[in-house]
């Protein structure tokens, strides 16, 4: 009789449920293949098909990030630069001209370990092959190593390389700019709740309905589902670094794709580096600082920074909080 009596009751609730053409939900798609890396978008939406339409529009705009600025691709505008800067100014997009602005930025706030120089050296590994340099190889491109050797020009919208042998590679802050890309297209559409990440990069806007998002940072020395901790994030990005990406062993000694500026060798003064701040471009080009700086001497930069936070998992496997994130743990 009861079951009956509550059958009768729900069973117009449910109708009137079913006869709403659309209801909102978060909704995910995980792409692999741009930027050589995996790209998951979520979002809240109340209309599949609008939220697929999003998604699109933001997978177009991190391929497009792609096609200027990969040194994978001869045609890309970075590679362009790479090939005729040393020759003279040459102009180039506004929207490259300011990402190029933006990382002599980070190599001032970070003492010069952000370079986006490395590559004059840094060409000369491939990591999937396990090919490094030699001592002569490294000391002879090293010269072409330094930021400074990129001239910009802001009236003129043009870059310079002040020598020959200088090469550039976004590598370090591509991927943090384009989920701040991807972010800027889903405020654009009206999206106020969404994850946005690009390999180690990622970038969230408003909250899950009261609950922050929780991101796991991985343990380094363990598989991709162990995690160091959680944190609860709000309207802020993440990114971390680690040894584990990338890398070769080779008579013990670990070859990885962060690279210290002043050696041309791999940056090996921590084992993962996580930054928390307010946009992904500013997170992707501070998480190489610790490995460059070590981690104390990285940790002094970051807590001079009002809007950054980072935790750092040291060479012996303990881990440093900064300022901001002490009182937490
Ligand atoms: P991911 O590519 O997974 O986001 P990271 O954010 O740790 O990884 O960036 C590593 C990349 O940064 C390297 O593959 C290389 O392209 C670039 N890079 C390496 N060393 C430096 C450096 N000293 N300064 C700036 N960029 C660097
Ligand atoms: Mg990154």
């Amino acid at each position: 009789m009861n079951t009956h009596f509550s059958s009768r009751v729900v069973l117009p609730a449910l109708l009137l449920c079913l006869a709403v053409p659309a209801h909102a939900e978060w909704i995910r798609r995980v792409t692999d293949g741009i930027m050589g890396t995996r790209i998951t978008v979520e979002l809240w939406a109340d209309d599949k098909d609008k939220a697929d339409r999003a998604i699109d529009a933001v997978l177009d705009e991190m391929r497009h990030i792609d096609e200027s600025m990969s040194t994978y691709k001869p045609t890309s505008e970075v590679s362009q630069v790479n090939a005729h800067a040393a020759a003279g100014p040459m102009p180039i997009t506004k929207e490259l001209f300011d990402l190029l602005t933006t990382a002599k930025e980070y190599s001032v706030i970070t003492d010069g370990a952000f370079d986006i120089t490395y590559a004059s050296v840094g060409y000369l590994y491939d990591f999937r092959k396990h090919v490094r340099p030699d001592e002569g190889q490294i000391s002879k491109a090293l010269p072409a190593v330094d930021y400074h050797h990129v001239v910009l020009d802001a009236k003129k919208q043009t870059v310079q390389f002040s020598q020959q042998g200088v090469r550039i590679d976004l590598g370090g802050i591509a991927k943090g700019y384009s989920v701040d890309r991807g972010i800027d297209v889903l405020k654009s559409l009206g999206f106020t709740r969404a994850y946005v990440s690009a390999g180690g990069d990622s970038r969230i806007i408003g909250d899950r309905f009261g609950k922050p998002w929780m991101v796991g940072i991985r343990d380094p020395r363990k598989g991709a589902g162990e995690v160091i901790t959680r944190i609860p994030l709000v309207d802020a990005a993440i990114s971390t670094s680690g040894d584990y990406e990338r890398f070769f062993e080779e008579n013990g000694v670990r070859y990885h794709h962060i690279i210290d500026p002043h050696t041309g060798h791999s940056a090996s003064k921590v084992r993962s580096a996580t930054i928390i701040g307010p946009y992904a471009t500013r997170t992707d080009g501070l998480s190489k600082t610790a490995f460059v700086l070590g981690p104390e001497k990285a940790m002094e930069i970051y807590n001079r920074l009002d809007d950054i936070d980072a935790i750092n998992v040291k060479l012996d496997g303990t881990v440093i909080y900064s300022k901001g994130l002490e009182q937490a743990h």
